[in-house]
């Protein structure tokens, strides 16, 4: 049976040490000069010229690390050896390769403080959000591992005498998995076990900014048994080497998750079917979200705010999951309104690696001058309930109410990925619930009611790929809450669910009529 891994627990002192110490330990590596990573062709580190250097987004002064990014030659030689790869894997008994998910997940378990302080320092990711993390890339190795058993048992299809008819699955072939950094231990881990475990060959692009996350997980699939031609480390500019990967013949599937730009172009330059391939390729896109909350009459003051507050501002708003826009009762809007802008005011803004922190910086300068260009142009026509102050130096946005705000502003329609979150009241619950699903997105979305006829008319009604009554709009956890959105949020099965892996594989059926008249004996006349 599949059971979540259980998350630290940092209210214990020894826990609060065991991650102070990776931390410690990290940042001595660092002032000695930094962290390096290479691209891993048939498990071999591969140098190149071309250097990435990540900056700490608290304290942009100080480097990380160093990431010599894959060439366009690299890149073609890993897919030419995950080509080859192919069979050999593929004919890896399903039992080996669960075996190796498992062995994969263990690892983490023993390397869990470091891989969440390497995600504070490269990814500036709050210790709990970070522990969060690892815990799911555990959880998607396990349960993964555990949906393999369950789809590998061929299933008879046919119940008529003389007839024998099995359906079963084999892997698509090789398998891009283009990852982003928000998630950059757990969505990098979770697409790239479910594409090796159902048999196919991998290749892994991970986002620039958390290449030496990604890095330190590719060293740790090779160690767990991986076949040296059925995996592939390729760190590069995503519209390089990623792009060139989606681009090539040879390429069966890409796993994408990231923002609904790039996944629609994705989607555009795979559906091109070049005259070297005898095959359609694959695409599986979990893009981004503009989700909201609905706060009714009914709903429980107090536990709203913290829901709101949690789904909005946690991790700096930086969750496809997060919510940005919130739609409140028109009786209770002011008096909650007020309530939460005095809750905002209680956030610590700052380091990831300070463990109070809520508000980290945003994940580079790039974002944060995007970020504080929308607030500015927000700005120009909406009201601010509040805004938060920030440190002197550091990527930072600090958390950001807008009231009032009306559904045709750019601010309620786009996604921001930021702290930021706008505000308006609703006059009845039905219009709250058509507002919300008025979005090209329906990824997350949660209700605060005690109203029985609210919260059925929201099941109905509030169309989004998770919705969750009475709680945040993140957090969901792998098994218990399959994930993933629909319209412009995504195309594919949800990751973390049942349906996941069937992605991954095609089905065959085998039919034969056992009315035969004996057996021949092979080289027998
Ligand atoms: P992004 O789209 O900028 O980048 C994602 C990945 O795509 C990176 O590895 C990048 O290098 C690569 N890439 C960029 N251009 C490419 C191209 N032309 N061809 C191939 N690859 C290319 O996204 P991001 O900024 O890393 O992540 C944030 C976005 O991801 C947000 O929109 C968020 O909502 C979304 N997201 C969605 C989910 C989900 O489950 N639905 C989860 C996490 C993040």
């Amino acid at each position: 049976m599949f059971r979540n891994e259980p998350f630290s627990d940092f209210s214990s002192s020894s826990e609060r040490r065991a991650l102070q110490t990776a931390l410690d330990s990290l940042n001595d590596r660092i002032s000695g000069g930094g962290l390096t990573a290479r691209p891993l062709v048939q498990n071999k580190e591969c140098k190149t010229q071309n250097i990435f250097s990540r900056e700490n987004p608290a304290d942009p002064s100080i480097i990380i690390g160093r990431t010599e990014f894959a060439d366009i030659t690299l890149t073609d030689k890993a897919l030419q050896s995950l080509s080859a790869g192919q069979v050999e894997w593929r004919n890896v008994p399903s039992e080996r390769r669960v075996q190796i998910l498992r062995t994969i997940a263990g690892k983490m378990r023993e390397r869990r403080h470091f891989f969440s302080a390497l995600m504070i320092l490269e990814a500036g990711k709050p210790w709990k959000e970070a522990d969060a993390d690892v815990a799911e890339a555990i959880d998607f190795c396990e349960y993964y591992a555990l949906e393999m058993e369950r789809l590998s048992i061929p299933q008879q299809v046919s119940d008529v005498p003389g007839e024998d008819s099995q359906y079963f699955y084999q892997p698509r072939g090789v398998c891009v998995v283009i990852s982003p950094w928000n998630f950059p231990l757990a969505i990098a881990c979770g697409m790239a076990v479910a594409a090796l475990v159902t048999g196919n060959t991998v290749a892994l692009k991970p986002a620039e900014q958390t290449s030496l996350v990604a890095y330190e997980f590719s060293k740790l699939v090779y160690e767990s048994g991986v076949p040296d031609n059925a995996f592939a480390f390729l760190p590069g500019k995503g519209e390089e080497i990623g792009a060139y990967l989606v681009a090539d013949p040879r390429v069966h599937m890409i796993c994408f998750t990231g923002s609904k730009a790039v996944g629609l172009e994705i989607i555009r330059e795979a559906g091109k079917t070049s005259s070297q391939q005898s095959f359609v390729k694959k695409v599986v896109a979990e893009l981004g979200g503009k989700n909201a909350i609905i706060v009714d009459e009914s709903a429980d003051i107090d536990e709203s705010i913290k829901g709101v507050i949690h789904s909005a501002f946690g991790y700096s708003g930086q969750k496809c999951s997060a919510c940005s826009r919130l739609i409140v009762a028109k009786s209770i809007y002011q008096n909650f309104v007020d309530r939460l802008c005095e809750a905002a005011k209680d956030l610590i803004v700052g380091p990831a690696a300070d463990p109070g922190t809520t508000v980290c910086p945003v994940i580079d300068a790039e974002a944060q001058m995007r970020i504080a260009k929308t607030i500015q142009e927000g700005q120009a026509t909406l009201k601010f309930g509040f805004r938060g102050e920030v440190p002197p130096k550091g990527c930072y946005i600090g958390q950001t109410i807008f009231i009032d705000v009306p559904p045709s502003s750019p601010l309620w329609r786009n996604e921001i990925f930021g702290p930021v979150l706008c505000c308006t009241a609703s006059e009845t619950f039905e219009k709250a619930v058509e507002l919300a699903v008025d979005s090209e997105y329906a990824l997350t979305g949660a209700v605060y009611s005690r109203t029985p006829d609210n919260l059925e008319y929201a099941r109905r009604n509030f169309r989004v790929g998770n919705l969750y009554i009475n709680r945040p709009s993140t957090g969901a956890l792998v098994g218990r809450h399959p994930f993933g959105g629909f319209k412009l949020s995504g195309v594919g099965s949800k990751a973390g669910g049942p349906d996941y892996l069937l992605q991954f594989m095609e089905p065959r059926t085998v039919t034969e009529n056992t009315h035969r008249k004996g057996f021949m004996v092979k080289g027998s006349s």
